[in-house]
């Protein structure tokens, strides 16, 4: 497996290998090889805009990287699963002066880009044309050297450009970090055991196992406002007119479901991490 060594990929792909419990025996980072503590798999780690080629050509099975460098390159790999980090947006922006407000308003004007083959595909599906420059670095500062009058690039929070004086005016393309094999792999069964092993981490990351009582005369109210698409359990409690009610949410929901729970009569809630979840 090819896995970044180092950028923003490297350390989330990491910590997903050592929460499934397939860390690397040396976790250095000088380190390019390695073979993981508990598996047997062997560890290649390259730059994130190499793991797309490195797999399409055999050199490894499968791999960790980012969806935008998969759609740049149009390697033949494909999607194993998604990871749920390094989301960021490739995104369109113009000097904060300049008059244009969509992706049409850059018809036929300079684009900066690190990802010319996706903002070239992207710009035809549209049945836009767009002068586009590659640049490797630095995109954002593009304008205002005069060598683009807008950029296309990766933006997870926009700070970056806000900073630079230029304004976003839209998506070309969503990306986040992702593990890839080989189109048509042989080896199918080693690729759906990667699958469960990190899935049941990505799985666990986005959800929260819920407990709370509450009185049996509202509880089909409150299971009604549970965001689960599988049976909650429902138990009696010892002493009480209570029932406790167990279900596994997306944490995404917690911050927005915890008052309607207390709203519906609902006392002695607990969210708990979950390690793992195999669907
Ligand atoms: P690296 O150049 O090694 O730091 O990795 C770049 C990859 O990280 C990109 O191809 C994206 O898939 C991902 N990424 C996530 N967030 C961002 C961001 N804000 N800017 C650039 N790349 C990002």
């Amino acid at each position: 497996m090819a896995l970044p060594s180092k950028g923003r990929l490297r350390e989330p792909s990491w910590a997903l290998l050592e929460a499934s419990g397939v860390a690397p025996q040396e976790p250095s980072e000088r380190v390019l090889q390695s073979h993981c503590r508990n598996a047997d798999i062997d560890l290649l780690f390259v730059r994130a805009d190499d793991v797309p080629e490195y797999v399409q050509d055999g050199v490894v099975d499968c791999g960790i990287t980012g969806l935008d460098l998969i759609e740049e390159r149009q390697c033949g790999v494909e999607v194993l699963l998604r990871l749920g980090f390094g989301y960021c947006s490739l995104t369109a922006a113009v000097l904060q002066e300049d008059p244009a407000n969509s992706l049409e308003d850059l018809a036929g004007r300079r684009i900066a880009t690190s990802h010319p083959g996706l903002v070239s595909r992207a710009f035809a599906a549209r049945g836009l044309s767009a002068d586009i420059v590659t640049v490797s670095g630095s995109v954002e500062i593009s304008p205002r050297l005069g060598l683009a009058d807008a950029v296309v690039d990766l933006v997870s929070t926009g700070s970056t450009l806000r900073s630079n004086g230029l304004r976003a005016i839209g998506v070309v393309f969503e990306s986040e970090a992702v593990l890839i094999g080989r189109t048509g792999t042989s080896d199918k069964e080693a690729a759906q055991t990667l699958i469960t092993v990190l899935g049941s981490v990505v799985n666990a990351r986005e959800s929260r196992y819920l407990l709370c009582n509450v009185p049996a005369s509202r509880l089909e109210e409150l299971v009604a406002l549970l965001p689960t698409t599988g049976s909650p359990s429902i138990m009696q409690l010892a002493s009480t007119e209570l029932v406790s009610v167990h279900a596994v949410v997306p944490a995404a929901d917690i911050w927005s479901l915890l008052p309607q729970l207390e709203r519906c009569g609902a006392s002695s809630i607990l969210t708990l991490s979950i390690e793992r979840m195999v669907r």
